[in-house]
């Protein structure tokens, strides 16, 4: 049994985890950095522990004094949101050999879908269809060269370790290749420790479009259908939405149940999350990897199934069979999630500092999942989501509606932050036809 759950994290999503903890009746403590001890989730969690200095290094990386965390505070069991540990596999194994219960899948899914192109083997295993690029790691430049002709220009070197959009070339001419190439793979010796990289084809106009599974410890496996992701800059989500526009019923049919056979190839056994690109205006989509975490966008899901994600997501780690079949999965009508982040809209430059006024949207429909209050001061040191907004509503045009509505009642001064860039992406008639795409902001400069 879960009584007490550490919560190896930090920012909104370390309130939205307490949050669902308190409806379950379990315990929280908080950990945090020097820097954050004023920050909303030590506020709200039962205990805190101070793990360590600023740097994520020294904190929420600090797998000793998280260890030492758990140990003075008795929590057995450790939930680690999204980033910092959440995919780090020797961590959850070393969890394991303390006793303690990583709320997660386990080490052998996270280290194998962790390593992108034995993430590729594994779902084409499954008959996934993956997108089309090497098999395995490339050698070096020259053979490099030689597959991405055969592949046709543009293409993409990807490290097998990357994440977060990092670790990615786009190169559109063999001129171009052989230097993309030696970079790609030194950026990710340096990044990720492994210089591994892989090519594949580079889809200029395709779409993000991605399956929440959930599947437990007694081999069931289900989705709770698919989100949109396609509005990003430098390959970061910026609005999420579910479901995705536009897409055949057909095509959504085989992408859920491609999704499913992904999670069954490697008998996933958490929540997880199978990415897709998927080409507008075809059939086809091609497996681009999966995330074996709670995903920043996980709400847009809740509000459309009604499911609360890191509540199943806990009962499963408990080893709790999933108390609802597929059938039991309804959808209900459209929600949008916009990002906001400390950041400049125009140049999206980080912009730390203390928030004087905050004031946040309400009413029906609307969610806000964050951590910030007036007063509160974003460091320079993390990443700089401040929060999520999150709208639903009866179809997708009534969900724009009312996100312009709840983006008008946002006010939040003392740091520049995005809305102003969510306002104006609301009234593009080009998004709201969902005629999106990753290149999008390429295209329209929203
Ligand atoms: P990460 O693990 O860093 O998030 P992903 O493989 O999920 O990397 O890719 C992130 C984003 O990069 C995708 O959402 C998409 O916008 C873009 N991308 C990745 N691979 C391709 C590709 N082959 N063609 C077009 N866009 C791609």
């Amino acid at each position: 049994m879960i009584n007490k759950v550490l919560i190896a994290n930090r920012g909104e999503i370390a309130v939205r985890i307490i949050r669902t903890c308190r409806e379950m009746g379990l315990r929280t403590v908080a950990i945090h950095s020097t820097i954050d001890k004023d920050s909303m989730h030590v506020r709200m969690a039962d205990q805190s522990v101070c793990v360590g200095g600023p740097p994520s290094s020294e904190s929420y990386l600090n797998v000793p004094a998280i260890l030492s965390a758990i140990e003075i505070t008795d929590a057995d069991s450790i939930h680690p949101g999204y980033g910092f540990l959440s995919e780090n596999s020797a961590f959850v194994e070393k969890c394991e050999s303390h006793g303690v219960r990583f709320i997660g899948p386990s080490s052998e899914c996270i280290r194998l879908m962790g390593d992108k192109i034995e993430a590729r083997r594994a779902v084409q295993k499954g008959k996934v269809p993956v997108v089309p690029g090497t098999e395995g790691a490339v050698a070096d430049a020259e053979e490099g060269l030689k597959i991405a002709k055969g592949i046709g220009f543009p293409v993409i070197v990807k490290a097998a370790a990357g994440g977060g959009g990092r670790g990615m070339k786009v190169v559109h001419s063999p001129a171009a290749f052989v230097n993309a190439f030696l970079t790609a793979s030194s950026e990710a010796g340096s990044a990720f420790g492994v210089s591994d990289v892989y090519i594949e084809k580079y889809f200029e106009e395709a779409r993000h479009v991605e399956v929440q599974v959930i599947a437990d410890k007694f081999g069931t496996v289900l989705h709770l259908g698919d989100r949109d992701c396609s509005i990003q800059r430098r390959h970061q989500k910026l609005i999420e939405e579910a479901p995705a526009p536009n897409i055949p019923s057909r095509v959504r049919q085989r992408m859920w149940k491609a999704a499913c056979d992904a999670a069954a190839a490697v008998k996933y056994n958490s929540v997880g999350t199978v990415e897709f690109l998927y080409v507008p205006g075809t059939t086809e989509f091609y497996f681009l990897e999966m995330n074996t975490r709670i995903q920043v966008e996980h709400p847009v899901t809740e509000m459309i199934t009604g499911i609360d994600v890191v509540k199943e997501q806990i009962r499963i780690a408990e080893g709790k069979k999933l108390r609802f079949d597929q059938k039991k999965v309804q959808f209900r009508g459209h929600a949008i999630e916009v990002r906001i982040n400390a950041e400049d809209p125009e140049t999206f430059m980080p912009s730390p500092g203390t928030i004087s006024t905050c004031l946040l949207p309400g009413g029906c429909g609307v969610r806000v999942d964050t951590h910030i209050y007036p007063g509160y001061t974003v460091p320079p040191t993390y990443d700089s989501l401040l929060g999520k907004l999150i709208v639903h509503a009866e179809d997708r045009n009534a969900a724009i509606q009312r996100m312009r509505r709840a983006l008008e009642e946002i006010k939040i001064d003392g740091v520049k932050t995005t809305t102003d860039f969510h306002r104006k992406m609301m009234t593009n008639s080009e998004f709201a036809a969902g005629r999106v795409s990753t290149n999008f902001l390429e295209k329209h400069r929203a």
